[in-house]
Formats: structure tokens, sequence, C-alpha cells
């Protein structure tokens, strides 16, 4: 985070709505905190939330590929267009890569997107006898079938928990985006300045264990939802925001400035 996005240093506001919880307390008081975030935002954006798509799990690896660093409906673009440009997975990876860069072209990136891809479906090919699946995920715990996936070139741990949770696996997986990132290092549930990848580990060790699959997917795209509308990168809604009182960020800035709306300046991402 560049220091001129940083809150400045000041004691927050006591959190008279949640007494028993303080962004600045050592172990224990974070996952108090992450846990009473979801349940208000959860109320805020109204959980149980539906799926989004039903994509068997190596679609929606390909899909999460094409989504790196790109907005939702340009990488839905891409995605779609390779699907129509090729009847199976086994034509991407054997076209030329101009082909495959083509029709993936309304992705950001396409021409490192397109030889990764294939990578990806040739490394596929060699380690499941030739099938190009991921079904056999369903059968594998879930720490296996991540480490599995992140194995492959180019798939991180937003990837491989996308893959577990968004799939038709509906697996029980933390995908962190950038908005998650962002709204979790404002909160102060992450260290300030810890990078994406990392940051998995720790938001999700945050959540009950015996929380299902649903109630973690839950809990990215409520967070993932605030980001977008309330928590947002360049102006966020601090003053209407269900969680001030539990944010050190937001806390300061409204002291910081009184009347500010808007704030151009914040470059957190
Ligand atoms: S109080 Fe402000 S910075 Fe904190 S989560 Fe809400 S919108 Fe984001």
């Amino acid at each position: 985070m560049p220091a001129k996005s940083r809150p400045r240093t000041r004691q927050p506001s006591p959190n008279l709505a949640f007494p028993d919880v303080r962004p600045d307390e050592p172990d224990g008081s974070t996952d108090a905190r992450a846990i009473e975030v979801h349940h208000r935002l959860c109320r805020e954006y109204g959980c149980p939330l539906g799926r989004f798509r039903d994509l068997d799990p190596l679609d929606e690896l390909i899909s999460a590929l094409l989504s790196h660093r790109t907005h939702n409906r340009d990488s839905a673009q891409a995605f779609r267009t390779l699907r129509a440009r090729f009847a199976t997975w086994a034509e991407v990876r054997d076209a030329s890569t101009a082909d495959v860069e083509h029709a993936i072209a309304a992705s950001t990136w396409p021409e490192q997107k397109a030889p990764r891809i294939q990578q990806v479906l040739r490394e596929l090919t060699a380690r499941c006898d030739g099938r190009l699946s991921l079904d056999f995920l369903r059968d594998l715990p879930v720490a296996d079938a991540r480490a599995w996936l992140e194995s492959l070139p180019g798939v991180g741990p937003k990837t491989s928990a996308a893959v577990i949770s968004f799939s038709t696996l509906r697996g029980k997986a933390l995908p962190v985006d950038s908005h998650h990132h962002r709204v979790a290092a404002r909160l102060g549930l992450i260290p300030e300045g810890m990078p994406v990848g990392p940051a998995h580990r720790v938001l999700e060790a945050q959540l009950p264990a015996n929380w299902d699959a649903q109630q973690v997917y839950d809990n990215h795209q409520v967070i993932m939802r605030h980001g977008k509308t309330i928590c947002t990168w360049r102006d966020p809604q601090c003053r209407r925001c269900v969680l001030l009182d539990l944010c050190p960020y937001g806390q300061a800035r409204c002291q910081d400035r009184p009347e500010a709306t808007h704030d151009p300046g914040q470059t957190l991402q």
C-alpha cells in the first residue's frame, strides 16, 4: 500500500455496536471481527447467495486464467469466443497459438494467456493419461485438490480456490480477488502490505472450521460485493458503511476528512 494511501495512526473510536471487538487487539479478536464482518455483510447482501455459474472444473480453470487482471465482462466474452471457436479443449491445445490468441482477444494480455492456456492443457493431457477433465478432483480432499491445481503453470491460490468453489465441484475454498483483498486490508484482517497470495491462507484460517462450502462462498461474495459497491478503490463510502465501527482505516479516514466524499488520490491496488 503506498504511503500516501495509509490512514494516519490514530486510536480507533470505541466500538459501541460490537464492544468485544477492538481492531488493534492481538490474536483472537481478528477472527471475531472477521465473523462479525461476515454476518453484517450477509444481512446487507442477503445470504445464502445464489451461484453465478455452473462451469465444470476445467472450464472454470480456463475461465479463471482468462480473468486475471481483466474485467468480468471482458473475460466472459473471451471465454465465450474461445468456446465458440473451438469445439473441444483438445482443439484449443492443438491449435496455433495465434488462433487461440485471436479468440481470447477480449481479455487482457492474450499474447501471454494463449500460450499459458495451451501449456496447461498439454500438462493436463500428460498427467491425466490423455483425458482433459478435472472431474477427478471431486474425489480428493480440498487441500490435495488445491495443491494439485497449484502445481500447474500459472495457477496460484486464487485460481485454485475459484476452481474448487465456483465450479460444479462446489467445494469449500475461499478465493480472494482484488476487491476482497482491499476490503480485508482496510479492515485490518490481514497485515498491511500482505500480498494477495499469502492473504488466502490468513483469511481462510479466520473462518470457523465447521462452516460449509456455501458459507465460505458467501464470505467471499459479500466482501467482494462490498468492495465493488461501498468500499471502492478510489472512493470508499465509509459514512454509509455498516462496518465503520470495525474498521480502523474507515475511522481514520472519517476523522481526517470530516467532509470527504471523494479521494481520487488513493491507490490501494
Ligand atoms: S469503513 Fe470505509 S474503508 Fe472500512 S470497510 Fe467500510 S467503506 Fe471500506
